[in-house]
């Protein structure tokens, strides 16, 4: 082979080498503001022969990734579902599913049109965010309406879009009787994984994790990875657990902005 050719591939590789190393928010455009928190939440562990998992699936807008649904149903697989009002009026056939099968679905609160929770106008990821402790009100009561008036029971746990909120807003959130959802685990890094990468990130599961993922993109691969993913999981002899089940938080740690890592976050660790 040529020198020149062997450069190029040389080249080629290690590009594209580099480029898997960036993460996709290294794009200033795209960074987290500052002084935003990202909480995270385990539940209690198992006994020792019984470790046990937290799924928590968001269905922010759009439609239902059927992948995934049918994969929990099929595996007796808990889950509990983030919903907002916007995806409880599009999606009909599988809030139907979830209403009938109580023992294995909770859900629980997204917000009403998916607007991040934070109570100063900024915005997150390139959405705008409420902007104002009367915003953030009302996306969190609108989504609990919405969810009482589809027939579900009254939701306990919030989680706002982007799961990102300011210490004021999460204060704010409480005060409106609910607990907030963080996670420990980000299962598809908001539906932008490959099938493989997402799989991997539901293999790092352990005793008391609460991972997230999304089930509003059946056209996104990270579904399948998803799916494959609870499917190990399972096979793992993991039980699951819903939220309404797990022991509610001790008090949560003092809430510092800034420096939290995407992965695992540790501002607010209950
Ligand atoms: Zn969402």
């Amino acid at each position: 082979m040529p020198w020149s050719r062997l450069f190029r591939r040389f080249l080629r590789c290690h590009l594209l080498a580099l480029a898997a190393l960036v993460p996709p928010c290294a794009n200033p455009a795209m960074a987290r503001p500052a002084g935003l928190l990202e909480p995270s939440l385990h539940v209690a562990p198992g006994a020792k022969a019984a470790p046990q998992v937290a799924v928590t699936l968001d269905a922010c807008m759009g439609q239902t990734d059927q992948r995934i649904l049918d994969t929990l149903l099929a595996e007796n697989i808990k889950a509990t579902i983030f919903v907002t009002a916007r995806w409880i009026r599009s999606n009909p056939q599988a809030v139907s599913v979830l209403k009938s099968r109580p023992d294995l679905f909770e859900v629980e609160n997204h917000g009403e049109n998916h607007v991040p929770p934070i109570d100063r106008p900024l915005s997150v990821y390139g959405i705008a965010a409420a902007g104002s402790p009367e915003a953030v009100a009302r996306e969190v009561s609108g989504g609990a309406e919405a969810i009482i008036a589809a027939g579900f029971p009254a939701p306990r746990w919030f989680r706002g879009a982007t799961a990102l909120y300011t210490p004021s807003s999460m204060a704010q959130i409480r005060a409106m009787g609910f607990e907030i959802a963080g996670f420990s685990i980000n299962g598809d890094s908001g539906s932008l994984l490959g099938a493989n990468a997402a799989e991997k990130q539901f293999e790092h599961a352990r005793d008391g994790d609460v991972l997230i993922a999304h089930i509003n993109q059946p056209t996104h691969a990270a579904g399948e990875g998803v799916a494959a993913g609870l499917k190990a999981l399972k096979a793992r002899g993991l039980r699951f657990v819903l939220l309404k089940e797990a022991p509610l938080p001790r008090s949560p740690a003092p809430e510092a902005p800034g420096s939290v890592s995407a992965l695992h976050p540790k501002a607010v660790s209950y």
